[in-house]
């Protein structure tokens, strides 16, 4: 997608700290971090919201927490948790319209969620 903020990122055409790549996966550091670590992961293939996945997408999809769980473990907070948490749609306060996965670690959250 030309105008799609995470596209750009795959691309290479707005800079990231990445701190995962394959040919399917793309996971880097939040650029506005919400906790200690903040990271998100993305399929390469542009998918607007969770409301949009096909079939097709299953494999990815489990991908994105294979490689969250990676990167937990490589910044040290694997054992002391993590949250996971992927929104869709204005309400759950999705502002970038590619599906991402929020690893986030670092701090004891809260539940619910606000
Ligand atoms: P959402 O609210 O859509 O679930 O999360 C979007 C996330 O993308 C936010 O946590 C925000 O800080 C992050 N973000 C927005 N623009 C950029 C950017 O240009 N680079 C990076 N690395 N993260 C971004
Ligand atoms: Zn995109």
């Amino acid at each position: 997608m030309a105008d799609c903020l995470f596209c750009k990122i795959v691309r290479k055409e707005i800079p990231a700290k990445v701190a995962y790549e394959d040919h399917e996966v793309l996971a880097f550091d939040d650029i506005n971090p919400a906790a200690p670590v903040h990271v998100l992961v993305i399929p390469r293939k542009h998918v607007a919201t969770l409301n949009d996945l096909a079939p097709a997408d299953d494999a990815v999809m489990g991908k994105l927490y294979r490689v969250a769980a990676q990167v937990a473990r490589e910044r040290g907070v694997a054992d002391s948790g993590w949250r996971a948490t992927v929104n869709c749609g204005r309400d759950a306060h999705q502002l970038v319209f590619h599906v991402h996965l929020h690893l986030m670690a670092g701090r004891a959250f809260s539940w619910p969620p606000g």
